[in-house]
């Protein structure tokens, strides 16, 4: 364990600085040579807290919410990241969330820094009013942290634009004033950007398909499994059938599906809108979300939640790339299962950066008051993360090392760079 100059702990040794990507880091920093100050300046969020916060539900009686921000540097910019609603969160998987968003803003250069937050809370249990009253509690609960040019919410796991409306209308409220840049994946009527919907899918395909084409792998024929069916996974099977590819598995929490000859996606969400759920498919195959994942495909893209890849199935994984749609779904010891299996895995800090890079112009918007068409939205999405792709994939040919990895070493030292600006080292 390593010591800093006041002798508190450096935390690299224990991987608290991002328990998800721990054994990237520990390799960086040798790799980069960072110094014990550069390290120390990443080893923690800035700032990290609980809040706890009333609602009366519709039993007429108070329940107490836990709700949690992180918001882990700002060197480079506004903190910037999700809120999700979920019955399973924790402060130190929201940091390394917060960490990763960190990386993520950096790795496509967008001037801002990384924050998660969240609600402990299963959404399914609420009503749609009570599901108001927990998100304006949570807004009240930390609306003295947050701001434009502080730090700015986003959809997550289970919120979408009408939460963000509702974040929108109780920061007004509570500033008495209009404020349209304090949230973004707003609905378009509040300043949102329509194509923020499906950003993170499209952002990821855009990626996808330069990643094929160096692999010299052809859109006919290639065949693509999707684990997850909310926003992101949704929008990725639409936009991948719309495209001409060949979707043969989708998923979602209630199990998943399979057809060789591929699904019609269309079908399957008008399905899954009167059944709530993707099983039950006519003419597909059922199987679990674990089978999914090891099935006989060329794609493999996870959508929904962290660590599904694991020692104990990458093995077993047949796609040839990997397209990280989720946040952290892959674990250390599975990337590197993968790595030596040839296997592509598209890091998830350029994979689903799309979400943020459209986040990114609807905050500018928001604060110029100079809205584009959808055409150009698309456009200028498309060039960042090709351009985003081009340099880490040129690392990684230079290195002959994981994209994750030279992903990361882009990452820490845009980060690293703006925080010596700052005179912070
Ligand atoms: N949930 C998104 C992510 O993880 C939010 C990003 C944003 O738009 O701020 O990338």
């Amino acid at each position: 364990m390593k010591m800093n100059r006041n002798h508190e702990r450096v935390h690299i040794d224990e991987g608290n600085m991002c328990r998800l990507c721990a054994a990237e880091i520990k390799e960086i920093y040798s790799d980069l040579s960072l110094s014990e100050e550069e390290l120390d300046i990443l080893a923690m969020p800035r700032r990290a807290f609980i809040v706890r916060f009333p609602v009366k539900t519709g039993t007429g009686k108070t329940r107490m919410f836990v709700g949690y921000r992180v918001q882990y540097n700002d060197a480079r910019g506004p903190a910037k990241g999700g809120i999700r609603f979920h019955p399973d969160l924790t402060l130190e998987h929201m940091s390394d969330l917060a960490f990763l968003m960190c990386l993520k803003c950096a790795v496509v250069n967008i001037p801002f820094g990384g924050a998660k937050g969240g609600v402990l809370v299963n959404p399914k249990e609420l009503d749609r009013n009570e599901l108001e009253l927990v998100t304006r509690g949570y807004i009240r609960a930390i609306a003295d942290f947050i701001g434009a040019f502080r730090d700015i919410p986003a959809p997550d796991v289970y919120t979408d634009e009408q939460i963000m409306a509702w974040i929108l209308d109780e920061y007004e409220r509570i500033k008495r004033e209009h404020c349209p840049a304090i949230v973004t994946g707003k609905p378009v009527a509040l300043g949102g950007l329509k194509a923020r919907k499906y950003s993170t899918a499209l952002g990821g395909i855009y990626i996808l398909e330069e990643a094929l084409k160096e692999r010299g792998m052809d859109k006919t024929g290639t065949r693509i499994a999707i684990q997850g069916f909310g926003h992101v996974g949704k929008n990725a099977a639409r936009l991948l059938h719309e495209k001409g590819y060949k979707v043969i598995a989708v998923s979602d929490s209630g199990g998943g599906i399979l057809d060789r000859e591929g699904l019609d996606i269309p079908s399957v969400i008008s399905h899954k809108k009167t059944s709530r759920g993707v099983t039950g498919f006519s003419g597909a195959q059922g199987i679990s979300n674990e089978q999914l994942l090891t099935c006989d495909c060329d794609v493999l893209v996870p959508s929904a939640l962290s660590s599904q890849l694991h020692s104990g199935n990458a093995d077993d994984v047949k796609a040839k790339i990997i397209l990280e749609l989720a946040n952290a779904p892959t674990t250390a010891e599975a990337d590197e299962i993968l790595f030596k299996k040839n296997v592509l895995v598209i890091p998830d800090v350029l994979a689903n950066s799309g979400g943020v890079v459209v986040s990114y112009f609807e905050w500018s918007q928001n604060l110029n008051n100079d809205y584009w068409d959808e055409e150009k939205v698309l456009e200028k999405l498309r060039q960042t993360m090709i351009s985003a792709y081009r340099d880490v994939h040129a690392i990684c040919l230079q290195e002959q090392c994981r994209m994750r990895k030279s992903a990361y070493k882009i990452g820490v030292k845009r980060i690293l760079h703006a925080e010596r600006l700052r005179g912070n080292l």
